[in-house]
């Protein structure tokens, strides 16, 4: 049985100078249906919302809402009609009370004494099962209980629809399945949602229908169970199809096993990973896999010393050495780029190019700054070489979008011309062009002979991109794939059987 429409889009087209944003595009929203709205970056989605919700005016096209005409003005119309918006930046005020922010400012804010307001919060943080009480101070709640919060204030009493623009971009695991509890509560209650997203098993996981858009236009709309992950991806990026369904490991399967890039004995560290043994070739791509959690990013951490070691034998090509340190490894020729590219890898203050030259300059020593001639040159060779879009290599790096980030931390390790690289999460949250786009770096690079490691939550990903994944549960190795063993269930059954038989 097909539930009410509640919003319809029909034809719906918007220009800014010279870009067609949106090409007549339709998209309908049901009652009680979590609609994720998909494209690459710049495919329209924001642009689509923001015609909804009156912060642009549409150049042609019809919205109905219950059937109605509708052509609101401004976000508050929209919102009085019951029309709630959450943006990726959470633009509450951290001083002022999680009631104060659920009501204040409100056009129609049906409270006028503190006690009633905060009485009012109650009632509704409680009814959403938000962890938050209306006294405490916004800025003392996590992130994921702030975006909560500009739920609740976006949901009202009788919110019909809600659209959340990337809402989970800065939130974790748990935060995440937090978020999405008051979501599936909402849609209960027969809310309409939008959901816009990177991550897309956030969006197979949650949503019932997908709309597709392309450099403005419409795709198609898709109920979520019956489209495969590979074709919504191929449909998000059209044309560039044929590279990811071709990208072929390159290089030999099996490796010169004599003398490894690297090679780690009895590997330990204060995070607490059980001691491993690993080794890795030149020209090979190796991924560890395993759920989150697992002890993947604490293996590697511990082969880049960016935990304290606790223990085991280092050799490069052949040769015994200690890294003790990260300045270490690097000086052994490792690369890492952290999973947290928020916390460990990009500094935000700093431009494009002072981040790209950062860990050659920590090499090189501080007291010795490269010219700001040099540091231009090397940011403007990698920013060719990656294809990062940026105004200038002075822009700082806060300006740019996820994915290009992630490629000026990448030029930051490439800079330095590792002979092992690891790469922990290098395409978390970031648009699917850039996940392709590095994909086939990690091939190219260790096709030129680079070693590299490329740790992924995305399976599939990994097999597309590793020659051989090591398959860890409970912070230990229990197994290792490779070649043509590499599928997604051959994993899933390793990590399944997989365990301490030992205890
Ligand atoms: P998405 O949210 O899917 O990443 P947007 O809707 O933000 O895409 O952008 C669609 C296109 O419209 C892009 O080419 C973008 O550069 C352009 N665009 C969006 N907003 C504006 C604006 N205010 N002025 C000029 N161009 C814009
Ligand atoms: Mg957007």
């Amino acid at each position: 049985m097909l539930s009410e429409t509640i919003l319809e889009m029909k034809d719906i087209s918007k220009s800014f100078p010279g870009v067609k944003a949106l090409d007549s595009v339709d998209f309908k929203l049901r009652k009680g249906e979590i609609h994720a709205l998909m494209g690459e970056n710049g495919a329209g989605k924001s642009t689509l919302i923001k015609v909804i919700t009156g912060v642009y005016e549409k150049d042609a096209g019809l919205i109905t809402l219950y059937g109605e005409p509708i052509n609101f003005k401004t976000p508050e119309e929209a919102q009085n009609k019951g029309i709630g918006t959450v943006y990726q930046e959470i633009t509450l005020c951290p001083n002022l009370t999680v009631a104060e922010n659920m009501f204040i400012g409100r056009s129609h804010s049906p409270v006028i004494k503190w006690r009633q307001m905060n009485e009012k919060a109650a009632q509704l943080l409680d009814s959403l099962g938000i962890p938050a009480s209306p006294i405490q101070e916004l800025a003392s709640c996590s992130l994921a209980v702030q975006q909560m919060i500009a739920i609740a204030r976006a949901v009202d009493m009788d919110c019909k629809i809600l659209i959340l623009d990337e809402p989970t971009s800065s939130l974790d695991e748990d935060e995440v399945q937090k978020l999405f509890t008051l979501m599936r509560e909402l849609k209960e209650r027969g809310v309409g949602i939008i959901f816009i997203t990177h991550f897309l098993e956030q969006v197979y996981e949650i949503s019932d229908r997908i709309t597709v858009l392309r450099n403005g236009k419409l795709v198609g709309e898709y109920e979520t169970i019956s489209l495969p992950q590979i074709e919504l991806i191929s449909k998000m990026l059209g044309n560039v199809l044929e590279d990811i369904t071709t990208l072929k490991k390159h290089g030999p399967i099996v490796f010169d096993t004599s003398t490894p890039v690297f090679e780690g004995k009895g590997l330990s560290s204060t995070a607490g990973v059980r001691p491993f043994d690993f080794a890795i070739q030149k020209g090979e791509v190796n991924g560890f896999a395993g759920l989150l959690g697992s002890g993947r990013s604490e293996s590697v951490r511990a082969i880049f010393a960016a935990d304290k070691t606790t223990g085991g034998e280092v050799r490069m090509k052949g040769k015994r050495v200690k890294i003790k340190t990260p300045l270490h490894a690097m000086k052994q020729g490792i690369g890492y780029l952290p999973e947290d590219r928020k916390g460990d890898g990009i500094i935000e203050d700093l431009s494009v190019r002072d981040n790209i030259i950062l860990a050659l300059q920590v090499m090189k020593g501080f007291f010795k700054p490269f010219s700001k001639n040099q540091a231009q040159i090397f940011a403007d060779e990698y920013i060719g070489k990656l294809n990062i879009k940026t105004p200038t290599a002075n822009t700082p790096i806060k300006s740019l979008s996820g994915g290009n980030q992630q490629k000026v931390i990448l030029a930051r390790w490439l800079l330095t011309n590792p002979e092992y690289l690891i790469l922990d999460e290098p395409t978390r949250g970031i648009d699917v062009g850039t996940k392709v786009e590095i994909q086939k770096l990690v091939l190219n690079l260790a096709a030129s002979g680079m070693s590299l490691t490329f740790i992924s939550s995305e399976i599939d990903e990994m097999i597309r991109t590793c020659t051989r994944l090591i398959v860890m549960k409970d912070r230990e190795i229990v197994g290792e794939l490779r070649g043509s063993e590499l599928t997604e269930s051959d994993v899933m059954t390793v990590i399944a059987q997989g365990g301490r038989t030992h205890e």
